[in-house]
């Protein structure tokens, strides 16, 4: 598999390349933020239903979703998206993250120029969880994500079990997305506990970690209001997974005043919705073409290191 992936991951550099200086990429479209699961996952859903709290968390609704590689990239194509950033979910099982992460690491490999994955992680497996970031960095994943940390049952701020798999994705430029939930407001299935507060605490405890938070970090930007936390947010990005069902479409604007719009990553939550309405609610949400395109996709792109990068492939 290394050798596709090796040969994916260039192919998707020359692609970038040559579409950057024709000038064509400057609204490229990128997701960042999706989930896709295997069919044989899926076929088996109850069982997994009844042996795994987070998983049962998010998926125990029948309408709650779910979607293979193909039926995200159908859905890409209907909504004019290029890339999508495919994540896992916050598996408690520790077996669970290695099983469904082969499946995400055999997506991006078999189509490399469309997925960018990130895998998961259970931080309390020690040594077990540092050696599957290793593994997942070294066969093309560029993040660990979407961390659950609420219904995984860790303390994102305990230095004791996040600082060894910090310095493994620092040392893998490996980017962490994780949950993020509003501290007030309506109830929602899956909205649990990772609230601004426990966030900051993690971003100041590693201020050299690239994070992403996901759902626009459950109304943290706000706060960077506050001087200190402005500065604290130096390396830290928002996504608008959900935007539709939780703020009115003037966050947009609002937010990208406070921190900028250079902070700000397009992410939809697919398959909890179609793509196209996150896009709908961006376009008319008042930002300026510039802000536009950046949030769209050009921040991904810079932070994904689209262009350049060469993966870190053994
Ligand atoms: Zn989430």
């Amino acid at each position: 598999m290394t050798d596709r992936i090796v040969s994916g991951s260039v192919w998707l550099t020359i692609v970038f390349s040559i579409l950057s200086r024709l000038s064509i990429m400057s609204s490229v479209v990128i997701d960042f933020h999706t989930h896709i699961f295997p069919p044989w996952l899926r076929e088996r859903r109850d069982e997994y239903i009844k042996c795994d709290p987070c998983f049962s968390l998010l998926y125990s609704r029948p309408e709650a979703r779910m979607a293979t590689a193909e039926e995200l990239l159908a859905s890409m194509d209907e909504a004019g998206i290029d890339v999508s950033v495919a994540l896992n979910v916050g598996w408690v099982s520790h077996e669970l993250c290695v099983r469904t992460n082969d499946y995400i690491l055999d997506s991006v490999s078999r189509y490399p120029a469309r997925l960018v994955g990130f895998c998961a992680v259970q931080p309390k497996a020690g040594d077990a969880a540092i050696a599957e970031l290793e593994r997942c960095a070294e066969a093309g994943a560029e993040g660990i994500g979407e961390l659950r940390s609420d219904a995984q049952g860790f303390d994102l701020t305990d230095e004791s079990t996040m600082k060894p798999l910090i310095d493994a994705a620092l040392k893998h430029n490996l980017i962490f997305l994780t949950h993020s939930t509003e501290p007030v407001g309506h109830e929602y299935s899956g909205k649990g506990s990772i609230t601004p507060d426990i966030l900051y605490s993690f971003i100041t405890g590693f201020p050299d970690l690239k994070l992403v938070c996901a759902h626009w970090g459950g109304g943290l930007p706000f706060y960077a209001l506050m001087p200190e936390v402005d500065k604290a947010l130096a390396n830290v990005f928002f996504d608008t997974a959900a935007t539709v069902f939780l703020y009115q479409p003037q966050i947009f604007t609002q937010v990208s005043s406070i921190i900028g719009s250079d902070k700000i990553l397009f992410g939809t939550d697919y398959p909890l919705m179609h793509q196209n309405r996150v896009i709908a609610q961006i376009r008319s949400s008042g930002l300026c073409e510039e802000d536009r395109v950046k949030i769209l996709g050009a921040n991904a792109r810079k932070l994904l290191r689209l262009d350049e990068r060469s993966r870190n492939v053994a």
